[in-house]
């Protein structure tokens, strides 16, 4: 058995692997954009570094297979924890005496992704709260038909019409408040932009689950907020067996890569990625398939899942040794599926097909690419080295916490350091930030998951009061507990 020193060195080994390797892809595209020369060098080096780097992350992957396998009933007892925690608080035995959280929505520009998550947020205080979350998600004209698609949060205690009239605005002051947080309904509304400011934000674990969860999770403020959310966006019966055809259909079989390529209204906000960049993981992956099961004829299928049917035909066109598998422009006419509108129903199935691929490449900068890799935190292993995202690292808007704290030092040259006067970051991804941060151990940091690029963090460091990047195995992310309820079965 390995312990736990030897694990978290393990993970550690993993994490700088998948570091080193962007780090040569990104520098080898700046050399080559900046002198063609170069190429036949390049070529040379990749030629023989990629296989090389994929052998290595292989074994790591197999090192890393071997520890988890001994944690597994560890974390499938913790995803029990979770959920009969939230269950609880969500299904009171006395609905009339019970408190409740009434959540309204004020934001109504929102794709189906935000809007989950800007439940979320409600979520997050009322099993903080232990009040029972009651919303009408049909108040929202973009998006009728959610309620007849998730399970209510609650069972003992629903109520979808008569709220929002209370007029006593949940809020943190008020909270701390006693004769206030002992109303009987409090109103959470959420408006833009989506901030909660309670001490039960996402971006906060549960503190008595946290010395338990660091053991056997990489990432345990994934892991809670994807509980919450999973718990959430419960689907209804219907749509699992809809699921399940879809999967027959378009025949969903393992081994299977998913991809998330967001374009149409996405390409103005967020930095665009050519389908080259998810293949380049996606090939990498296959071929650590392929040197784990030598004798197996592997057949290399892709779900696609995308807003812009444009990427399908490119992907059939320049990928033609891949099995690309896609729902878009498929029409959905099962009579239960009426119940739910058409937007939903594409863009939710495509993310319950990611969740269930073995390995996914999204963007993070997406909702749908977060919600993706917190639905599979609900599952029987460890989603962190099976998720990539090609920009930013996981946050949630309205989130709190996000510490860091600097393990070594970091003195960049004189020329590219924060002091005032701004350098632009040779990394296009990182363009918003322009230096680099003097570190040193013990440094404070609040990180922004919007402005990570794998090797490069970037954050503001409460000792120097500059806001910068640095590198980000300089630092090591410090959990922000909160007392959620213990009680659970
Ligand atoms: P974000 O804008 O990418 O952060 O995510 P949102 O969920 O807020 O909005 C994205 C919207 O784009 C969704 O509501 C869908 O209408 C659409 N969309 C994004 N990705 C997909 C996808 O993979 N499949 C389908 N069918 N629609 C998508």
């Amino acid at each position: 058995k390995l312990d736990s020193e030897t694990k978290s060195l393990i993970r550690k080994a993993l994490d700088k692997t998948i570091q080193l390797k962007e780090l040569f892809r990104q520098q080898s595209q700046t050399l080559t954009e900046k002198n063609k020369d170069v190429l036949p060098v390049l070529n040379y080096f990749k030629r023989l570094a990629k296989p090389l780097e994929n052998s290595l992350l292989n074994d790591l992957e197999l090192l890393y297979d071997k520890a988890w396998k001994e944690d597994a009933k560890e974390l499938q007892e913790l995803n029990r924890i979770a959920q009969s925690m939230i269950s609880q608080t969500q299904n009171p035995k006395n609905c009339t005496r019970a408190k409740k959280l009434h959540c309204v929505m004020n934001h109504m520009t929102c794709g189906f992704g935000c809007i989950i998550h800007d439940y979320g947020l409600c979520a997050f205080v009322s099993i903080g709260e232990s009040r029972t979350l009651q919303y009408d998600m049909n108040q929202l004209a973009t998006y009728p038909g959610i309620n007849t698609t998730f399970e209510y949060p609650s069972e003992t205690c629903v109520n979808r019409t008569n709220f929002g009239n209370y007029k006593i605005e949940w809020h943190p002051k008020l909270h701390k408040d006693a004769p206030s947080s002992n109303k009987e309904v409090l109103t959470m509304t959420i408006n833009e932009p989506s901030t909660s400011h309670s001490q039960f934000s996402p971006g906060t674990v549960p503190q008595h689950l946290i010395e338990r969860l660091q053991l056997v999770h990489s990432d345990p403020n994934a892991w809670w907020t994807g509980h919450v959310i999973s718990y959430l966006v419960r689907p209804q019966k219907w749509v699992l067996e809809e699921l399940k055809t879809i999967k027959r259909e378009i025949e969903f079989e393992h081994p299977i890569v998913g991809i998330h390529v967001r374009r149409t209204d996405k390409i103005s906000e967020a930095s665009y990625f050519g389908l080259e960049r998810y293949m380049d993981h996606v090939e990498s992956w296959y071929d650590r398939y392929q040197l784990k099961h030598p004798k197996e004829k592997v057949v290399r299928r892709i779900y696609l899942a995308t807003d812009d049917a444009q990427v399908v035909k490119e992907a059939k066109n320049s990928y033609p040794h891949y099995k690309i598998l896609f729902t878009i422009g498929r029409t959905f006419n099962n009579s239960q599926n009426r119940k739910s509108n058409s937007a939903v129903k594409g863009v939710l199935f495509d993310a319950l097909l990611l969740k269930d691929s073995d390995f996914v490449v999204v963007t993070f900068s997406s909702n749908i690419g977060r919600l993706v890799y917190e639905l599979r935190q609900n599952t029987s292993s460890d989603p962190t080295y099976n998720v990539v995202s090609l920009d930013d690292g996981f946050y949630y808007w309205g989130e709190i916490g996000n510490k860091q704290v600097a393990i070594m030092d970091h003195k960049p040259p004189t020329s590219q350091l924060c002091n005032g006067t701004t350098f632009r970051s040779p990394i296009p991804e990182m363009r918003k930030w322009t230096c680099e941060l003097e570190l040193r151990v013990g440094d404070q940091l609040q990180s922004f998951g919007y402005m990570y690029h794998s090797y490069l963090s970037g954050g503001y460091n409460r000792r120097s009061k500059l806001h910068g990047v640095y590198p980000t195995h300089k630092v090591k992310d410090v959990l922000t507990p909160a007392a959620y309820p213990r009680h659970y079965t």
